[in-house]
């Protein structure tokens, strides 16, 4: 990508993140609060097998609760495990993850595993598993296209497992993953059924106002306690809505200088969105 391009795609990409600091990433949670709404902080950065920057990651996400905290941010964190170890070595990953979720618990803020690509997938989720017997405020992401989520919410949520569901963002193969769009919305749908029949706490992560319509649906015969969440910078009217009807909302909002793979998955996931970047950069 050339400087240009990058200024370009960065004017785009700033909708979707909050900026390259953590005091970019505070203003936009300060932002979210003030509408109402949660916020869930990320520090982007994956795929990280570097033992030192692994450790700088892990740092900043405990100085991240801090600011949290300091800040009075009504909200938490989100951490992406082969950011924070698990592209070197589980166990690392498991003792990074475990100091994060001590500092976290003493100030009594949940913490969100997202949830990568499948080559990932089976490690986070025997992490997940293992951390959850003496971690009860840690919540970890599924993927409504992986043919895997419905046996992992039979296991996990009969263990108390705190599930947000996505439709996922990575593309994978016909193998392990649903291909067919139509195939991935059953998916969620039956997903989002044993959660409301079995989910003690859980997110429904989506911008489809199908699926929220059905969420709202299952809330009224169901007294479960979830949240919806949606990513900074999409459908900002769906989030006031929810708020409006007495619905707990939450926003995901990334930041730092490794914005462009984040950026590049919300911009495959809309034509518009690729519009919008083109008409930059001829306008
Ligand atoms: C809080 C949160 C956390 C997430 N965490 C993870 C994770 O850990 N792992 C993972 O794989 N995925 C994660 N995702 C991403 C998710 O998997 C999807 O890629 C993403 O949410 C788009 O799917 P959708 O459910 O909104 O449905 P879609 O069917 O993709 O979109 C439904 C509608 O939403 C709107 N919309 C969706 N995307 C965009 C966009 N980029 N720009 C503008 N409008 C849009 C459009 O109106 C579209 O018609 C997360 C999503 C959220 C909301």
């Amino acid at each position: 990508m050339t400087k240009l391009t990058e200024r370009l795609f960065y004017r785009i990409a700033k909708r979707w993140i909050a900026g390259y600091t953590i005091e970019d990433a505070v203003n936009a949670a300060h932002d979210a609060n003030n509408r109402k709404v949660t916020a869930i902080l990320n520090r982007l950065g994956e795929h990280t097998p570097d033992r030192k920057l692994i450790q700088e990651y892990s740092e900043e996400y405990l100085k991240l609760l801090d600011v949290i905290q300091s800040e009075k941010i009504q909200g938490t964190i989100s951490v992406k495990p082969s950011q924070i170890g698990l592209a070197l070595e589980a166990p690392l990953f498991k003792s990074l993850l475990s100091k994060i979720l001590e500092k976290a618990e003493g100030e009594r803020r949940f913490v969100w595993i997202d949830m990568e690509n499948s080559p990932y997938t089976e490690a986070t989720v025997a992490a997940y598993r293992e951390l959850l017997d003496s971690h009860k405020t840690l919540g970890m992401c599924l993927q409504a296209n992986m043919k895997r989520t419905e046996s992992d919410l039979k296991d996990l949520l009969p263990r108390g497992g705190k599930i947000r569901l996505v439709k996922g963002a990575y593309p994978e193969t016909g193998e392990v993953a649903y291909k067919r769009r139509s195939d991935v919305n059953a998916n969620y749908e039956r997903s989002m059924n044993l959660l409301f029949e079995q989910g003690e706490f859980f997110a429904i992560a989506t911008h489809d106002g199908k699926m929220i319509a059905e969420a709202k649906n299952l809330s009224h015969d169901h007294k479960s306690d979830f949240e919806f969440q949606m990513l900074k910078g999409i459908r900002d009217d769906l989030k006031s809505g929810l708020i409006a009807d007495g619905f707990k909302v939450s926003e995901y909002i990334p930041y730092g200088p490794e914005w462009y793979n984040y950026s590049k998955r919300r911009m495959r996931e809309r034509k518009r969105n690729i519009l919008l970047l083109l008409r930059s950069i001829t306008g």
